[in-house]
Parts: C-alpha cells; sequence; structure tokens
C-alpha cells in the first residue's frame, strides 16, 4: 500500500475523540503550525531556526552586495532576578515589551529574533564602519533602559550586547553566532550593562574555561584540589589566632589554576557543592589534627558558596562532619558572601540559624563589595565583619581611613568582630590597629601555605614573620612586600 501523506493539521483533526476540521479550519490550523515553526509565540519575533535561515540569506545578500552584517547578541540583565522574584509572568510580560522596543528601534531592515531566556539575536546590515554597528547598538540599549510600567509598577532594565561582524570576523552563519555570544558572555562577566566587540582571544578564553568546567569533576575524582591557610593574626598582640582554609587546584595540564577562575564555574555548573564539601571536610581534619597537637584556641574560617546552601540540607552536612571529626564547632567560622544572602533568605536564614545554634561562627566576607546592605548585618546571625581588601588598600586616603573607621565602628556596635582582609604594609595594620580592628589578615604577615608549613608558623609562636618567609613560597606576585617587626 503506498504511504498516504497527512499534514499536521490534518493529523491533529483526525484524532480520536476531536471533531473532523472543515477544509478552511484545517488551512488555519496549518497556518498556525507553519507560523509557530518560525515564530516565537511569546514576543511573535523569528524564533532560533528562523533567525538562522535569515542570517543564512542576509549573508549570501551581503556578499552579492558587497555589504556588511553585525550579529548582536543581547540578553536583559536582571531577567533571571526578575522570573526569580517576581514570578516569570512578569518576565515575560517584560520580555514582550523589549520586543516591542527592539522592533521599533532597528526599523524593518533588520532582524530581531527571540533566542529564548530573556536573549536576543539582531542582524544588522550595514555599510559603513563597525561604529555605525555600535551607534545601532547604544540607540537599543538607550530605548531599553527607558522605564517601564506593569501593574503600577515601576521596572528599570539594562542589557548586555555581543557584537560579532561580517565578513571580517567570521562568514559561517554558527561561527558569528558563536562569536557574538563569545563577546556576549564577556559582555555580562565584566559586570553586565555594557556591549562588547568579538575579539578573536575571546574564543580561546572561552575553550580554556570549557575545558576547566569539563575537568572540576575528573579534579575531585583524581585528588588535584589542596588546601592552603592563611593566618589571621590579632591586630594588637599579633599572635596567630585563627588561619583561613584557601583552596588551590593542581591542574594536570594548565598547572595551578586560581580558585577566582574556578570557583564561579564550579558554581555555575553545580560541581561547587560536591567540591564544598571535600573541602569543609579537608579543612575540619586538618583544624582537628592542629587541635590534637596542642593548638586548641585555634580557629579555622572555610569559605562557602550561596550554591552550597540552595542544598536541602546544608546545615546538616556542616554538623555531620563537625561531628565525624569531633571538633568544638565554636572553632569554626564559615565566610559567607552577600550573593548567598540574596539568593534565597528564608531558607538561608533558617540554616544559619540551625549552625549558629551549634556554635558555629559566622563571617561575612568581602564587605564592601556586594550590595552591602545594612539590613543583612541586623537580620543575619553573624559573628564576623570581614572588609574587602579594596578598603584596606584606598586606607591612605583621608576618605578611605574615614571609611574603614565608621565600617569599624558600626560592626562593633552591632556586636561583630572584625577582621580586615589584605593587610600588605604596616602603615595599613598600623592604622587598621588604631581603628580598633580585631583581626588582619594579609601577604604582610603570611601568604596562604600548605598544611605543614603553616603548623611552622604554629610552632615557633615568637618568631618574626621574617623568618617565615624562608619555607614560604609564594608565587612572585602573590609574595608578602614586607615582613612585620
Ligand atoms: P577570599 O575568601 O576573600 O580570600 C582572600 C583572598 O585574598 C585569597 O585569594 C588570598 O590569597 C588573597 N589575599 C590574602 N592576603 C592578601 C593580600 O595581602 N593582598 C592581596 N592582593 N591578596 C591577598 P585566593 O586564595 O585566590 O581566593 C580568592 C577567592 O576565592 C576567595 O576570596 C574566596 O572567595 C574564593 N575561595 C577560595 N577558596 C575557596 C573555597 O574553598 N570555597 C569557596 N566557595 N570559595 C573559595
Ligand atoms: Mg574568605
Ligand atoms: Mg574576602
Amino acid at each position: 500500500m503506498p504511504r498516504v501523506y497527512t499534514s499536521p493539521a490534518a493529523q491533529i483533526s483526525n484524532a480520536p475523540g476531536v471533531r473532523p476540521q472543515t477544509k478552511s479550519e484545517r488551512q488555519r490550523t496549518t497556518q498556525k503550525l507553519r507560523y509557530l515553526s518560525h515564530y516565537d509565540a511569546l514576543t511573535n519575533l523569528p524564533n532560533r531556526a528562523s533567525v538562522r535561515s535569515r542570517l543564512r540569506k542576509a549573508l549570501k545578500h551581503a556578499e552579492c552586495l558587497s555589504a556588511r552584517l553585525a550579529v548582536v547578541f543581547l540578553s536583559l540583565d536582571p531577567y533571571q532576578r526578575i522570573n526569580e522574584t517576581l514570578g516569570p509572568a512578569m518576565g515575560d510580560r517584560l520580555v514582550r515589551c523589549v520586543a516591542k522596543r527592539l522592533k521599533e528601534t532597528i526599523g524593518a531592515n533588520h532582524v530581531v529574533g527571540y533566542w529564548g531566556s530573556g536573549e536576543f539575536v539582531l542582524l544588522l546590515e550595514y555599510s559603513g564602519e563597525e561604529s555605525d554597528v555600535l551607534e545601532i547598538a547604544q540607540a537599543i540599549k538607550k530605548r531599553i533602559e527607558r522605564r517601564f510600567f506593569s501593574f503600577g509598577q515601576e521596572f528599570f532594565l539594562t542589557s548586555s550586547i555581543g557584537i560579532a561582524v561580517c565578513p571580517s570576523q567570521a562568514t559561517a552563519v554558527e561561527a558569528l553566532l558563536r562569536n557574538a555570544a563569545a563577546a556576549h558572555r564577556q559582555a555580562k562577566e565584566c559586570g553586565g550593562n555594557g556591549c562588547r566587540f568579538y575579539t578573536v582571544d575571546m574564543n580561546v578564553r572561552s575553550l580554556e574555561r570549557f575545558t576547566l568546567e569539563n575537568s572540576l569533576g575528573r579534579g575531585l575524582r583524581r585528588r588535584e584540589f589542596s588546601l592552603h591557610y592563611q593566618p589571621e593574626v590579632d591586630a594588637v598582640s599579633r599572635q596567630i589566632t585563627g588561619a583561613e582554609a584557601l583552596i588551590r587546584w593542581d591542574h594536570p595540564k594548565l598547572g595551578q589554576v586560581q580558585p577566582g577562575d574556578f570557583i564561579p564555574l564550579a558554581e555555575k555548573n553545580g560541581t561547587i557543592v560536591p567540591i564544598g564539601e571535600w573541602v569543609l571536610r579537608a579543612a575540619c581534619r586538618q583544624l582537628k589534627k592542629w587541635h590534637v597537637d596542642g593548638f586548641k584556641k585555634l580557629n579555622l574560617a572555610i569559605n562557602v558558596s550561596a550554591r552550597q546552601f540552595q542544598e536541602r540540607a546544608p546545615a546538616d552536612v556542616i554538623v555531620k562532619i563537625l561531628a565525624e571529626n569531633r571538633l568544638d564547632p565554636t572553632r569554626v567560622e564559615l565566610e559567607l558572601t552577600e550573593s548567598l544572602l540574596i539568593a534565597d533568605s528564608d531558607h538561608v536564614v533558617q540554616s544559619l540559624g540551625k549552625l549558629k545554634d551549634i556554635g558555629v561562627k559566622l563571617a561575612l566576607d568581602d564587605f564592601g563589595t556586594g550590595f552591602s546592605s545594612l539590613e543583612y548585618l541586623c537580620r543575619l546571625p553573624l559573628d564576623i565583619l570581614k572588609i574587602d581588601r579594596s578598603f584596606v588598600r584606598a586606607a591612605s586616603s583621608r576618605d578611605g581611613a574615614a571609611l574603614l573607621s565608621s565600617i569599624i565602628n558600626l560592626a562593633h556596635k552591632l556586636g561583630l568582630r572584625v577582621v580586615a582582609e589584605g593587610v600588605e604594609t604596616r602603615e595599613q595594620s598600623t592604622l587598621l590597629q588604631g581603628l580598633g580592628c580585631d583581626s588582619l589578615q594579609g601577604f604582610l604577615f603570611s601568604p596562604p601555605l600548605p598544611g605543614e608549613q603553616f603548623k611552622r608558623l604554629l610552632l615557633y609562636p615568637n618568631c618574626r614573620f621574617e623568618e617565615v618567609e624562608e619555607f614560604a613560597h609564594p608565587s612572585a606576585s602573590s609574595r608578602p612586600k614586607r615582613a612585620i617587626a
């Protein structure tokens, strides 16, 4: 029997329990299906498949006319946050408004398509310089930044834009899209609300990042991670009172990878959860050893990521690790950043409360770099405030010193112990001590050291920090500038 072709519209109308459609109804359904296969239902803009096919055609057209073509990747910076906080319906409404504004701004000669998740792709034909494209991009950004109104609420959106131009950078459809996406990622990583043109090294960096991201799990299985410990000293006595555990990754191909380069990737792909658990276990095991060796009053600060606290029972994992090592919980400090506090307040506050109840200390890390909301300081059961090193660096100016003084006073009024990070010079340490800062941490005293070397610091409590330098092997960039007298 020859097979008879049945159109999708006829298949729907022939489905059991469905009234057979009239011919005109079938035609309408076919038209609708055809429309939906090319257009996004939310914005009525060309969808991904349609953008690709239009880009293919535009490339041919540009080739014939020797015209130039730019592919623009645009995302709305706070899209995820709007969805999470105000709900997806509000996110959809804003996306629809932005789609309308984009269409109006670029006019009928260019193409704007919806890529999904608050991201748009624009195809711009131009004849002159790249600066012409930048001008259009700036006009688009400005238009998006005009306020939106929805249900009496006012919104301000910013956007991140990545641009790849043809023919100078790439001529193939996928290469252009990939390059525009790489430029867009760069714009986002530089804090968002910006515009970047693609450069060749972006793809090299993307590839490196991809390699890193993919080898995180394997790195953990193959024990490529280790912990270093940086002392925290009492501002007055200059005795070591504690340490901060800092992760290191000895990558088999790339060598030493800095936490700043891989922690954000691990947070993104979720491997921070097992890596963070490994850090907690290894750090607690090390602290127990030092306590057994006689340094019973030593405290250890451990960094935890927001993502670890999004797990179902983050406090239980920590309680279990403390119990496994029979550690005094009051000797353990967890360093949290403000991103954690924004993530999911109630759940986080509950988990933190649980840890606080058993005596674990809670520190707010990098204070001054995030939102620095006073609300967090009052609402959370914090014990310690760690002032970011950017404030310490600015201490030599009058305004910088005044700011440090106000932060220290405020923290003390709230009953918090204050630790200054990134202390590199004797002048900074003297000033901080004078302002009443409780503890100091930084290259002036010691860089982060492997566990055995840190123990030598503990074994010679009266040693001057100069003597420590002989067995500290920091990289040239992290070598302490000056040892403390
Ligand atoms: P952080 O927690 O604020 O750690 C302090 C960072 O400042 C460390 O960088 C340390 O080596 C560096 N530092 C210390 N003293 C000085 C100084 O005097 N001058 C300067 N310029 N820098 C100083 P590191 O080890 O590269 O870590 C960077 C960040 O990575 C940490 O910042 C922390 O946010 C994150 N991190 C490190 N280890 C872990 C971990 O085990 N888990 C998580 N979630 N994050 C970690
Ligand atoms: Mg820290
Ligand atoms: Mg810090």
